[in-house]
């Protein structure tokens, strides 16, 4: 049985990015990722900018004690720049964002000023070059801003639009199709019959895989029927560059996936994976499409999805960042000890006293528990064959990143 670290690699040497670009309108690019560099056509600020609402002036005018008056002349707001010359002893009112006039080199914020008619008193004692900003002092013409690859947050669709970068070119996104298999399960929608339980795998996945940058489609339920299996995961084959299905991937009489996918023409890379829960994971290709039969089990699931779904979205969409760093917090429960797999324990995190932080589990009955794990907010590791003492050092993944 492979190893997490192995099937990652495997799954990871599968992929082939997509690269295919398309322009799409700024509004709608966060959490995509860039096909181009994006440099700046701008300086920002452009000229130099008061930060502050007040009065511009010359630092020579200033004397060490008692400021003797300044003569107002005019004033600089954003937008409106003031015109002309200020001559020795005056001064301009200013605003925040306004231009500062070439003669002035500082900015005395309004509540240190009196103005009495064309007087202005200045209190205080202040700098050269105080609550000014420089010319191009957050960026310069022509400099990168971002690089391609790079995932677009909130905060970059601000610095693009600063630098006139809408419509945005940007790599497409993997077109994932989700299928869940078993005879027992009915949509959220019904009651369950006798022996029938709810399906809960297809509305966590799509968002999960959503999340990590998919284009996803929900082919929904098929039934533990062969031809069915093929005719379902045949249509999905077709049309995604990643189908995902849930359960039948056990070695029970009705786990029949893995026979319906190499029916179809799919290659086995490997099946079962040493990590708990997660262990049924059977990954397969078809030319560049990749195929995750994941298991049932909805906490199963998620974990698969998080450790080798989400890695290969990322490197087929084109982003340079393909799966969030493991953090490290302190164990705080008794002694996990792992088997013969690498473990996964879902915990709450909180700080301790020096700021570590610290991870406690939650009250947890196993793989099927998705109440249970909607409590946690992420999942520490347990190496293979390792015991976990309290106050150990443990990487952990966060759910909510
Ligand atoms: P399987 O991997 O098909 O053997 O299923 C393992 C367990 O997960 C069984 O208890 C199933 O009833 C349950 N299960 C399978 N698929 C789903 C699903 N989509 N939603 C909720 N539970 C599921
Ligand atoms: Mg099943």
């Amino acid at each position: 049985m492979l190893n997490p670290d192995e099937a990652l690699s495997q799954i990871l040497a599968s992929c082939t990015p997509l690269c295919e670009g398309q322009t799409i309108p700024l509004r709608a690019a966060a959490g995509r990722v860039l096909a181009e560099d994006v440099s700046s056509d701008v300086d920002m600020p452009p000229f130099r900018k008061s930060a502050m609402d007040g009065f511009a002036m010359s630092y020579a005018d200033l004397a060490e004690h008692g400021h003797p008056p300044l003569t107002y002349v005019g004033e600089s707001r954003a937008g409106a720049p003031f015109q002309g010359d200020v001559p020795a002893g005056a001064c301009v009112e200013i605003y925040t964002g306004a231009e500062v006039p070439d003669d002035c080199d500082l900015v005395v914020m309004v509540e240190q000023t009196t103005r009495e008619g064309n007087l202005v008193h200045i209190a205080g004692q202040h700098r050269v070059q105080q609550n000014v900003c420089a010319k191009a002092e957050d960026l310069a013409v022509g400099k990168r801003v971002k690089s391609a690859g790079h995932r677009l947050s909130p905060t970059d669709l601000s610095v693009l639009a600063a630098v006139g970068c809408d419509p945005v070119p940007v790599w497409r996104q993997p077109r994932v199709t989700i299928l869940t298999t078993g005879d027992e399960l009915v949509p959220p929608t019904q009651t369950p019959g006798t022996g029938q339980i709810r399906e809960t795998n297809t509305m966590h996945l799509a968002a999960l895989a959503e999340r990590a940058g998919a284009e996803v489609d929900c082919l929904g339920l098929v039934r533990d029927v062969p031809e069915q299996l093929v005719q379902s995961f045949g249509e999905a084959l077709e049309a995604a560059d990643v189908v995902l299905t849930t359960g039948g991937v056990s070695m029970g009489r009705y786990d029949l996936v893995a026979d319906a996918f190499l029916k179809l023409g799919v290659e086995q890379v490997f099946h079962k994976v040493a990590i708990k829960p997660g262990k049924p994971l059977w990954f397969g290709r078809r030319g560049r499409t990749l195929v995750f039969a994941l298991p049932g089990n909805p906490v199963s699931c998620l974990l698969d999805h998080e450790v080798f779904v989400r890695p290969a979205l990322a490197r087929l969409e084109g982003a340079s960042v393909e799966a969030p760093d493991l953090r490290v917090g302190r164990w705080n429960g008794a002694s996990p000890r792992s088997g013969p797999r690498q473990q996964h324990l879902p915990v709450t995190v909180s700080q301790d006293n020096e700021g570590c932080d610290l991870l406690t589990p939650i009250q947890w009955s196993g793989s099927a528990d998705i109440v249970g794990l909607s409590t946690a907010t992420a999942l520490a590791v347990v190496e293979a064959g390792c015991e976990a003492q309290s106050g150990e050092l443990l990487p952990y993944r966060s759910l909510y990143i």
